[in-house]
């Protein structure tokens, strides 16, 4: 351009005449093609004024790429002043500016109007539109570390992310099940990351023009009632399963109950179970069993009923209907009633001494190495091998009761001697020391030092519930007991 200004100065002859015409036809041709380009750009200009935000920005990438387009164009690069080439910050390089670590300030300098909204204070989604994809199924031994690499995404940007706050920290925190989504542009830049936990929760990082945003999203999941029944043949394990339950929710039932029937030895064929719970659906598919809200197991002709009751805390428990807690100090069981294998009778011939004599007991056959767990919270007395008991433990829970499990394989490390103990943790292992003929528990429970049945002695419960929930509890109770009811009656009816 210096030279065509000097040369139209410079008044030379006849072949500077040519010349001068010659230029003046190139400078024509020149006008006219800026017209007919300025002609192209500025419908699209009006039709999108630069300041106003496009609401359809994120979900629509094709239209932008058309809006983008025509500010490349040279009858607008005046305009720009000192950004001489708007088009490359749009369509990926702001995304590699987020990357860089380049300031803020530059980054947003350098975004055209129409894409992000100077107002907007809240992190925008990223305009770039996604060309790859990866889903990655976390092992275990994996670590974002190790993943970046080999995606040849550089461990610097891995920091970046993770720093970039509180929430984008928990990416580092991957276990093994987990999936990673990845997008990155046409480029190879990433544009954004996303672990799920679960069919439920996920984690979601965008690149942004700020910086990355780390947002922790969670689905919603329909929650549905249904009911199940069934009547005992022969365990209730088996039972349960052929009505349609889940292990889980036999095993809620078993816990629910668990304080007031020995599952193990006293169930008899004809009781009968309703359960009322809840199932979790995600997408109209069912997601899994969500908690028991109410139970009736019929034993031995004897109703048990259970209903969960919430406070305001959030903690949940099952009560009687009365608002008697369904927990016992002691559990009926020691032992998980899936793992007895077969019964004996209370008092019997005794097979190694060859005499009958009182049995003061309760025996629980099962495979050696079986977790006996304590019945009640309390305190080892006595560890040791005791006679034809051999391996034993004794504890000792408050003044009045005291419970002893013998014939031990081995013992649990963390029951010794003077140590306390919590209900239902495991103290050892069934085996066959002592005078025993095959691996059984032999289990004793004594009240003020008299030997008491442990399967039908009455245990001391648990707290009913607190004064300040007891009526909203009664209200809240009410329709399950209907429906608990309803459900009996139609089973009578279905059985006649
Ligand atoms: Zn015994």
């Amino acid at each position: 351009m210096q030279d065509f200004k000097s040369y139209t100065l410079d008044r030379r002859p006849a072949r500077g005449q040519l010349i001068k015409r010659l230029l003046l036809s190139v400078i024509f041709l020149l006008i006219l093609a800026a017209g007919f380009l300025f002609l192209i750009s500025n419908p699209t200009e009006e039709s999108q004024p630069a300041n106003s935000p496009d609401p359809d920005a994120e979900s629509q990438p094709e239209q932008q790429r058309k809006l983008i387009l025509p500010l490349s164009l040279p009858g607008q690069s005046q305009q720009s002043g000192e950004n001489p080439t708007p088009i490359k910050q749009n369509s990926k390089g702001f995304l590699s500016q987020a990357f860089a670590a380049e300031s803020v300030e530059t980054a947003k300098a350098e975004i055209a109007p129409e894409v992000i909204p100077a107002t907007t204070s809240a992190p925008q989604p990223t305009v770039a539109e996604e060309s790859r994809k990866t889903v990655y199924k976390i092992r275990s031994g994996d670590s974002m570390a190790s993943i970046f690499k080999k995606n040849k995404l550089s461990p610097s940007l891995l920091h970046q992310i993770v720093n970039s706050s509180k929430t984008a920290k928990q990416l580092t925190d991957i276990r093994p099940g987990e999936t990673l989504h990845m997008a990155f542009d046409s480029d190879d830049n990433l544009l954004s990351l996303r672990l799920e936990h679960s069919k439920v929760d996920s984690l979601e990082i965008l690149a942004t023009a700020e910086g990355f945003t780390a947002t922790e999203k969670s689905r919603a999941v329909d929650t549905r009632n249904t009911h199940l029944s069934g009547v005992i043949e022969n365990s209730l394990y088996v039972s349960a399963k052929k009505s349609g339950l889940s292990d889980q929710l036999i095993m809620q039932l078993a816990d629910i109950f668990g304080w007031d029937i020995d599952f193990a030895l006293e169930i008899r064929s004809g009781d009968r179970f309703t359960v009322i719970f809840e199932e979790d659906y995600l997408d109209g598919e069912k997601l899994r069993d969500g908690p028991i809200l109410a139970a009736e197991f019929i034993n031995q002709g004897k109703t048990y009923q259970a209903l969960r009751y919430v406070d305001d805390t959030g903690r949940a428990d099952y009560y009687t209907p009365e608002g008697r807690s369904m927990r016992k100090a002691f559990l009926r069981a020691p032992v998980d009633f899936r793992r007895i294998s077969s019964r004996f009778t209370r008092e019997r011939y005794h097979p190694v001494l060859g005499k009958k004599r009182p049995h003061r007991g309760v025996d629980y056959a099962a495979k050696t190495g079986t977790p006996i767990r304590a019945s009640g919270d309390g305190k080892v007395i006595f560890r040791g091998k005791k006679g034809g008991y051999g391996k034993t433990v004794i504890i000792q829970h408050g003044q009045t009761y005291t419970t002893l499990y013998a014939h031990l394989s081995r013992y649990n490390k963390k029951s010794r001697k003077g140590t306390r103990v919590k209900q239902g943790q495991v103290i050892g292992y069934v085996g066959k020391t002592g005078l025993a003929t095959g691996p059984h528990l032999h289990y004793e429970f004594r009240v003020n030092g008299v030997h008491r049945n442990p399967l039908t002695v009455k245990l001391p419960a648990a707290k009913p519930i607190a004064k300040k929930y007891r009526d909203d509890f009664m209200i809240k109770i009410q329709p399950l007991i209907s429906k608990l009811d309803l459900i009996s009656r139609t089973l009578v009816a279905d059985a006649q």
